[in-house]
């Protein structure tokens, strides 16, 4: 072994949980070696300490122990040595994320950031991974999915692999298990999926769909590719939900029934969700894995690490993620308008809209939007739902103002041409500027609407620019619980809006948040209370939408609740639904055309 850094990485007892790393340094620092763990990982911005999963870190050189010193929470040094340092330790995998690392008799994935001590001041050094297998019976069937560079390692075999910095080697999920394999080309570029976990998908489908949402999104970019081979790295579960993009590959969760059976065909919701996904987080290969904020070159792992642009890079994926399953034939005009409609509808119906800029909260993500409490409804906007929205009313402003001759895949190319490939940062101000150059007869109308939409909390009135392309927004009150909005009710009914969401207990219906200047709200009910009765009849979360159904708007009811172990008498004067529930109707077909066939 005569690699600068080597890292040994073998899922050693699967049972305990338990990842063992062995890391060789040639030329450790002769003032005492620093190591140190990220605490947090590019694409999740909250500080999450993998330190804390670190289980008994051991140092030797040339058979003699060192000792190791605590500088920080994720930080260690190694009394100076002379010759190579070995430094051995375990991590603990137990969190079902695509952020972190798992581990069990079924499989073996992880993170580089979860793994992987940084060598203090050789970082910018290539270092080589040697992945081994699980010393147990059922891991005699285990390859090895990820995106790292095979060194000596056959595609999919255990043995070494490389990387040519520590960014680089923090950026390609390792997946081990007996997985189901897919591929496909798109553009000329290989493609994979690795379905690993229990399920009953049709792949060749899913391939067959992927390549067409990939096809569409290079060529958005232009040819050729960035990237010289891709893979989705998709974990099947009972019940989950999440991606995290990377630069060759993406980690994705999903749930078993989301995917596609054998002979099935059509869309249905839970699989638009799935494609959703793989089209969110392939859109990040360019936006924000290359084209990215400023204040992430380079990323700085050890703190919180701020920037206004969220809106942008997730924003904008946002809005494409969903318009390209339409773009790329995959799902019709009504149901990409229906998904638009929900999206709409979440913002309507979060009061903290009106509350917090979406820049600030893209500043704030690290302790809002990745904390949020029983308060975010009231309190914060989702830099996701009102920066998708914000891209879409973009994308309309530039084809309006414009005549058709420019749009946000013009900006997006252009943000790519001058910012992701010649790997420079953007500015909180880039983004604009390059619209108002793109579209220079649209300058004021553009400075206008960016003042509004990142930089107030005045709802921006979108039903003007609608119409031009022959759409009308529409709002209805919400029928149930479960309405998202999206679609049109033949005949909607008015209904009582108490201004609470709920949830099971073994009690009674659990007060999960409660909206400000609501019924609820005035009549003092809080988070955590647990509604027993209304009106003397027992509730809980199955029946409480019945229950109150017996009462009519304008009434008066009074509901039982236990406030810890406290029982509260509360009066709510039943109020009649807002309209916050969004569809769109087209009006005119050809002018739709406009923006969704071109
Ligand atoms: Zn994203």
């Amino acid at each position: 072994m005569t690699e600068q850094i080597h890292y040994k990485i073998t899922p050693a007892d699967p049972h305990a949980h338990l990842f063992r790393v062995v890391l060789t340094i040639q030329k450790p620092d002769t003032q005492g070696q620093r190591l140190q763990m990220p605490a947090w990982i590019p694409g999740s911005y909250m500080i999450r300490d993998f330190a804390k999963n670190l289980v008994s870190l051991k140092a030797n050189s040339q058979g003699r122990a060192l000792r190791s010193h605590r500088v920080d929470k994720s930080t260690w040094r190694i009394e100076p040595c002379n010759g190579v340092l070995i430094v051995e330790y375990d991590v603990y995998a137990w969190d079902v994320s695509v952020r972190t690392a798992h581990l069990d008799q079924t499989h073996a994935y992880f993170n580089g950031t979860s793994v992987f001590l940084a060598v203090v001041g050789q970082e910018h050094l290539p270092c080589v991974v040697d992945i081994q297998n699980a010393p147990i019976e059922e891991a005699r069937h285990w390859r090895v999915a990820t995106t790292l560079k095979e060194k000596t390692a056959e595609r999919y075999g255990f043995g070494l692999y490389q990387a040519e910095n520590y960014d680089d080697l923090i950026d390609h999920p390792v997946e081990i298990a007996e997985f189901t394999l897919g591929q496909f080309e798109a553009c000329g570029i290989p493609h994979e999926i690795v379905l690993s976990g229990k399920h009953y998908a049709d792949v060749d489908r899913i391939c067959d769909d992927l390549k067409k949402i990939c096809e569409y999104q290079i060529n958005l970019f232009g040819q050729p590719a960035p990237m010289a081979r891709y893979l989705f790295l998709t974990w099947v579960v009972g019940n989950g939900y999440g991606g995290l993009e990377h630069r060759d590959s993406t980690s994705l969760i999903c749930n078993r029934s989301d995917l596609p059976g054998k002979g099935q065909t059509g869309y249905s919701e839970e699989y638009q969700t799935f494609l959703g996904l793989c089209s969110h987080e392939y859109f990040h290969t360019w936006n924000v894995k290359r084209i990215k904020p400023a204040a992430f070159l380079p990323y700085k792992l050890d703190k919180e690490t701020h920037t206004e642009l969220l809106w942008a890079f997730e924003g904008i994926t946002s809005y494409y993620d969903d318009l390209v399953l339409h773009k790329a034939g995959l799902i019709t005009e009504n149901d990409y308008l229906k998904l638009i409609g929900k999206t709409f509808t979440r913002l309507q119906r979060n009061l903290g809209r009106k509350k917090q800029t979406v820049t600030d909260s893209s500043f704030d993500a690290w302790t809002k939007f990745y904390k949020q409490d029983e308060n975010a409804i009231n309190a914060i906007v989702s830099y996701y739902a009102k920066g998708s929205q914000i891209a879409l009313g973009l994308d309309l402003l530039l084809r309006k103002c414009s005549q058709g001759k420019v749009s946000l895949d013009h900006l997006m190319r252009y943000l790519w041409e001058n910012f992701g490939k010649v790997a420079k940062g953007v500015e909180n101000q880039d983004i604009q500027s390059a619209a108002k150059s793109l579209c220079p007869e649209g300058a004021e109308e553009l400075e206008n609407y960016f003042a509004t939409v990142l930089y107030s909390v005045e709802d921006y009135d979108y039903q003007s620019l609608f119409a031009e392309f022959g759409i009308e927004l529409k709002v209805r009150a919400r029928q149930n619980l479960n309405d998202a909005g999206g679609n049109p009710i033949d005949k909607p009914k008015p209904v009582h809006n108490v201004g609470v969401t709920i949830a099971d207990d073994a009690r009674g219906a659990k007060v999960t948040s409660v909206i400000n200047q609501s019924c609820a709200c005035e009549a003092g009910l809080s988070a955590g209370d647990v509604i027993i009765a209304i009106d003397s009849i027992q509730v809980n979360k199955s029946n409480f939408e019945q229950v109150l159904g017996y009462h009519a708007v304008g009434e008066e009811v009074t509901v039982h609740a236990f406030r810890d172990d406290l029982l509260m008498t509360f009066k709510l004067k039943l109020e009649e639904s807002p309209a916050d529930t969004v569809y769109f109707t087209v009006k005119d077909e050809e002018r739709l055309k406009q923006w969704l066939s071109c």
